[in-house]
């Protein structure tokens, strides 16, 4: 009955989580899933959360279906932290928001709408980039090819080959960004570069599909959404991927969103109402509980502030682990040049580490990080920080 079917070998990177857990050895250090872990190498339940579940809890309430698009409130939140409270777009009722499973899941959908309304569109991602993402819109049936981005020779992005590569592309070939925090690289465009990015992409009348991942995890909230409150008023129509997995800490509670920036209202209705009709036949609609304790969190102004203190707590954090291990490796590792792991930005650094010695990582010293030297940053602490320097040293001399 099933000998045609073709075995899953399983995601690279989960896999490595499988090989992680299954380590038996005190010492071993997991730098591999791109998850936020504190200095107690604990996954963070945040105080801004608790709180919101604690005064829900106190008044029980019953599970109703939402709307195919989700909980209004949280659509509403999610709109303000991207587009910003002052938002002409926002205020000219053209983005169309719905609450998405996870980042994965609104990619899905947007790359379901985008391969149903632009069929021959091309979808290129920087090269390299999240393994997921050729995936999900290959699944949807969309072509998917590359553009230059990490120049192995600078440890920078490889600008002038990207705007290049822009300028070749088709009208409405659709084009991935990182607006902050890029994964799997660290190294994000600056402003003056997103500013050339949205011009090219304005004029050549391609479509941005804007995905954020790690909004907070960069400089601050407002700072990492340059990109996309760049390309409102350039007056783009585009597409934003959003997470609370990351910086709500949200991991399993499968929140997202999908927006769409839309030149008018009208335009605005007809996306909104097909994004509602592919979810319908997705999954139906998504679940309230995280939606109504994430709503809660960013619509009261103590909440918000404190989230927001809390997730500078975890860029504070991950940025100090980042000069250690720079310290560590420029005084054992003379004559290298390790300044990329303070200048990239958000949970990943490429380490710049070949697959032999990501090897020896894992082998000698119980080290994982993905075989194509991503580290997540997010995974030392001020425990373990000085064994994995001390092991970086090792397999790079
Ligand atoms: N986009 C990027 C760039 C990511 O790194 C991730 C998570 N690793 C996602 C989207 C998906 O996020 P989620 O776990 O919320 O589906």
């Amino acid at each position: 009955m099933f000998e045609h079917v073709d075995y899953y070998p399983g995601d690279p990177i989960l896999g490595l989580n499988d090989l992680y857990n299954k380590d038996t050895r005190a010492e071993k250090v997991n730098l591999g899933v791109g998850v936020y872990y504190d200095e107690e190498g604990r996954l963070p339940l945040l105080g801004s959360v608790l709180k919101a579940e604690e005064a829900r809890a106190k008044t029980p309430a019953a599970r109703p279906y939402l709307p195919m698009d989700g909980l209004p409130a949280y659509n509403k939140a999610v709109q303000r932290l991207l587009f910003g409270a002052d938002s002409a777009a926002v205020a000219a009722d053209r983005v169309a928001t719905i609450q998405s499973i996870g980042g994965s899941g609104a990619l899905r959908v947007g790359a379901e709408f985008v391969k149903q309304y632009f069929p021959q569109s091309v979808v290129y991602v920087s090269k390299p980039t999240w393994g997921n993402h050729i995936s999900i819109f290959e699944a949807a049936g969309l072509e998917v090819s590359e553009y230059p981005y990490y120049d192995a020779a600078t440890g920078g992005v490889a600008f002038d080959a990207l705007i290049e590569k822009f300028n070749s592309l088709n009208k409405h070939d659709v084009v991935l960004l990182h607006p902050c925090c890029h994964n799997p690289t660290g190294v994000d465009l600056t402003p003056a570069q997103w500013d050339k990015v949205i011009e090219v992409v304005k004029a050549r009348e391609l479509i941005a599909f804007m995905d954020i991942a790690y909004q907070g995890f960069g400089d601050d909230f407002e700072s990492d959404v340059y990109a996309i409150r760049a390309a409102e008023k350039a007056g783009l129509s585009y597409f934003v991927s959003s997470s609370f997995s990351k910086n709500l800490s949200f991991y399993g509670e499968r929140l997202g969103a999908l927006s769409v920036v839309s030149p008018n209202a009208d335009e605005k209705k007809l996306v909104l109402s097909q994004l509602k009709y592919i979810v319908r036949r997705l999954y139906s609609n998504p679940p309230c509980h995280p939606a109504i304790i994430a709503a809660d969190v960013l619509n009261d102004a103590a909440l918000f502030e404190e989230w927001t203190n809390e997730v500078a707590e975890m860029r504070v954090r991950i940025k100090a682990m980042r000069q250690r291990l720079f310290d560590v490796l420029t005084a054992k590792v003379p004559g290298r040049d390790f300044s990329y792991i303070t200048t990239q930005r958000g949970m990943f650094s490429f380490s710049g580490l070949t697959p032999t010695q990501v090897e020896r990582l894992i082998q000698d010293y119980g080290i994982y990080l993905v075989k194509n030297g991503r580290m997540c940053v997010a995974g030392l602490n001020t425990k373990n920080i000085e064994y994995v320097a001390n092991a970086f040293a090792d397999v790079l001399k």
